[in-house]
């Protein structure tokens, strides 16, 4: 199973991956988690018909010759319950979410009355029944599925869940993802600068793309290449649930990730996948942990984070939607292409004529970090292109992180 398409290998990963189990969370650390389960009203909202404005409320039957003078039985405030009942050539003054008194069945805001005595009102408009009355229930029913399992918990639904005191929420555990990195050259952020070394990036990197998912990662550090040190590191990872590990899955003699993660009872689904950058990207499984060999070259490490890593962490949180938004662009530039393998160009957006375009971030090398520090989006490529042309529509995906959708959104 080599050399797969970019599709076929998000399939491989996705029919692999299920979504974890439930816990209780407060409220107040739920945002952006996924309900685990289906959420009803506990009660009807407003629980009373209730005044949309600050005004009179009054018997529309009374209103339809204006203006007309009612004498006021009582002041009702957001809070108050009404005492009388108001009857004919009578109205009560009443504020924004009070109940309605008896009787009444309309409100006239303050805008459109005019005050004549400490106890009568001028109404300056008709109006019909239920006017700027909101009725019980019209928010939410008692009893009615307001949020479904699945939900993604935005502000909004933090504020339905509070509307129904869901004080503690069943949502999706979220996976515990490791992070490890590999190679003799490989220097660390607290180590002094050797100029023979390479800096680690990609952990940092790639802890910054989980993060940005909303997940803290825990980071395992440098195994050198070495099958002991690796097999070592390697077990630790093998304790959580997601594993990535970067480096070490290419070819040459040195790279001991593939036989040792073997010898540790990984079950490899796939190490190469027809892409660029990211050729050297494979994906397997134990019992407990999903495993990603991440390319070790910089931006490749991201890129295929971006394709595989983070679809499969947003099924595991339970999001219907797995990947980055796609939006079509026009291409300010001509790309080449060899036929073969579906390409991610970094680009920037801009605006032109009311359309997005997209420019290339310059060098495109797979160690080229600048590239992805730089890039608002990543252009598709599909395997298939001989090479696209200026002011061709492209397809687009937006690396903001804020957006998800629910089918990847372009074709390899
Ligand atoms: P590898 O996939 O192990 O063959 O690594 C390919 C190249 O990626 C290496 O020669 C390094 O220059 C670079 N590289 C590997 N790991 C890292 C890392 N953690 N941070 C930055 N660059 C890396
Ligand atoms: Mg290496």
């Amino acid at each position: 199973m080599e050399h797969l398409s970019v599709g076929n290998a998000q399939r491989c990963v996705l029919e692999s991956v299920a979504v974890l189990g439930a816990e209780s969370v407060k409220l107040e650390q739920t945002l952006g988690r996924v309900l685990a389960e289906d959420v009803c009203a506990n009660r009807d909202i407003p629980p009373n018909d209730v005044s949309a404005m600050d005004g009179y409320a009054v018997r529309s039957a009374d209103i339809k010759n204006v203006p007309a003078t009612l004498e006021i039985t009582e002041d009702i405030k957001a809070g108050d319950m009404p005492t009388k009942t108001v009857q004919a050539g009578q109205c009560a003054r009443i504020m924004t979410g009070a109940p309605m008194p008896d009787g009444a069945d309309a409100v006239i805001r303050v805008e459109d009355t005019q005050s004549l005595a400490v106890h009568s009102v001028l109404i300056n408009r008709s109006a019909k029944s239920g006017h700027d009355v909101r009725t019980r229930g019209e928010s939410m029913r008692n009893g009615e599925v307001v949020l479904a399992a699945g939900t993604e918990i935005t502000p909004g639904v933090i504020g339905v869940l509070a509307t129904v005191k869901g004080a503690q929420v069943q949502v999706y555990r979220h996976p515990r993802v490791a992070i490890l990195s590999t190679g003799n050259e490989l220097e660390d952020i607290d180590e002094p600068v050797d100029p023979d070394k390479i800096p680690n990036s990609n952990s940092y990197a790639l802890m910054a793309q989980v993060q940005a998912l909303g997940i803290e990662p825990a980071l395992l550090g440098i195994a050198r290449d070495d099958p002991a040190e690796l097999e070592e590191y390697l077990q630790r990872g093998l304790r959580f649930d997601v594993l990535l590990v970067s480096g070490g899955t290419s070819v040459g003699v040195h790279d001991y990730v593939r036989p040792t993660i073997e010898a540790l009872g990984v079950q490899m689904k796939f190490w190469r996948v027809a892409m660029k950058p990211g050729h050297p990207v494979a994906f397997g499984s134990t019992a407990g942990t999903f495993v990603f060999g991440l390319p070790g070259n910089p931006v490749s490490s991201m890129v295929c984070f971006e394709e595989f890593v983070a679809p499969a962490l947003r099924s595991m949180m339970g999001h219907a939607r797995l990947y980055r938004r796609t939006i079509a662009a026009r291409l300010t530039h001509d790309v080449k292409h060899q036929p073969g393998r579906t390409e991610f160009v970094r680009v920037i957006l801009g605006k032109e004529d009311g359309s997005y375009s997209a420019t290339s971030t310059g060098a495109q090398g797979s160690g080229m970090l600048l590239s992805m520090a730089r890039a608002d989006a990543l252009m598709v490529v599909p395997a298939a292109s001989t090479g696209m042309a200026a002011g061709e529509l492209v397809t687009v995906q937006l690396l903001d992180g804020t957006v998800f959708q629910d089918d990847v959104g372009y074709s390899e």
